[in-house]
């Protein structure tokens, strides 16, 4: 086991003592003191730091099970780990399907044969997903046990899948997968996804959102009836540029035209519309980009938005476009500078979920 792996596990274990000082702890924050003030009141020995918020959790949830203590969900909400994450009662859950072939030539995406197309499996969503050997059902059940473990509610879930091009998958592997991160929701098999969709409708822990990433070119009325069938309520497009003469140039294989059409009839059957735009892709320069920007929302107007400046990776195409001194990558000031300025003229109806230039192009 690597020195990390054990500090991070000798931070979660309650040892009598631990929970000793917990209960302690809590108490303090019961009677009105901050977190933060209470942690360092109750510090633990040898200089060792202080208690890890998931043990306050975790001896809070048991003297609630030990009919100790009354729920208290005014405390949890204090003891919570990253308490954005859940603030509007909802919790993300973020799958990746199994490595597969993506349609798409795009010169920026990185290919690494253990993930799907363009992951690297260096994010943390991605590692979880490689550890579990992109198995649906451990990737639910491990992130719901964890997100629970640390405070976060996990009544209402909505499930993120991720990777490569979901359209592009068989149909079979697509259902299977459904269902299986169902199964996990629930802690039960079903025989079928029409019967874990029926048990959801009432179930304790309940699937309210499922989206999925394709590309412009793959909506179509049949391939948005089946996504209905599955229960996706959300779709993550790529659209990347507004300018054909860009997208061609990073062969991205469709037009803004397409983009234009399937956000048409993904709007027409009432899905939530995610875009996903890469500013510094070949061919364009800050000034461009900021043009670019605009055009997103004459027509197209995405509920949530996703920006991934382009990453300059060894093993996409682009790095031998960068090797020839045909790319130049912006500079970080360049950068800043850009997003700082796109980002105010963002209606205030559109939720930027994603801006940062440390993520990777992970869009379709
Ligand atoms: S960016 Fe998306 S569509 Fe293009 S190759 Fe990568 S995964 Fe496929």
């Amino acid at each position: 086991m690597r020195k990390n792996e054990q500090a991070w596990l000798n931070a979660r274990e309650i040892t009598p003592h631990k929970r000793e000082l917990a209960q302690r702890t809590l108490e303090d924050i019961r009677s009105g003191s901050k977190v933060f003030d209470a942690l360092r009141r109750n510090p633990l020995p040898n200089g060792d730091g202080f208690l890890n918020k998931s043990v306050l959790v975790a001896v809070y949830r048991d003297l609630v099970a030990q009919g100790e203590w009354e729920k208290d969900p005014a405390l949890l909400a204090k003891i919570r780990l990253k308490p954005m994450r859940t603030l509007s009662g909802v919790t993300t859950v973020t799958v990746l399907t199994k490595p597969y072939p993506c349609p798409g030539k795009c010169i920026f995406c990185p290919t690494d044969v253990r993930m799907p197309k363009s992951y690297l499996p260096d994010e943390p969503g991605a590692m979880r997903a490689l550890f579990h050997e992109f198995d649906p059902f451990d990737q639910v059940a491990a992130r719901i046990e964890a997100l629970h473990a640390v405070g976060h509610p996990t009544d209402k879930i909505e499930l993120l899948i991720l990777g490569g091009t979901w359209s592009s998958y068989r149909k079979d592997y697509q259902e299977w997968f459904i269902k299986r991160c169902f199964d996990a929701i629930n802690e039960r098999p079903f025989d079928s996804l029409s019967e874990a969709q029926a048990f959801n409708e009432t179930a304790e822990h309940r699937n309210v959102g499922l989206a999925v990433e394709t590309r412009p070119d793959h909506v179509t009325p049949k391939e948005l009836a089946w996504l209905r069938k599955l229960g996706v309520t959300k779709v993550q497009i790529g659209v990347q540029s507004m300018d054909d003469r860009i997208l061609e140039l990073n062969r991205r294989g469709h037009t803004v035209a397409e983009a234009r059409a399937a956000f048409a009839l993904l709007r027409a059957a009432g899905f939530k519309i995610v875009a996903h735009w890469m500013p510094n892709l070949l061919g364009a320069t800050p000034a461009s980009d900021c043009e670019d920007f605009a055009h997103l929302w004459r027509g197209l107007a995405p509920d949530e938005l996703k920006i991934y400046p382009t990453q300059l990776l060894a093993n996409a195409e682009l790095y031998e476009y960068w090797q020839r001194g045909e790319y130049t990558p912006y500079t970080t000031e360049e950068l800043i500078e850009l997003i700082a300025n796109i980002k105010t003229t963002i209606p205030r109806y559109c939720r930027v979920t994603a801006s940062s230039a440390i993520f990777l192009p992970q869009t379709l």
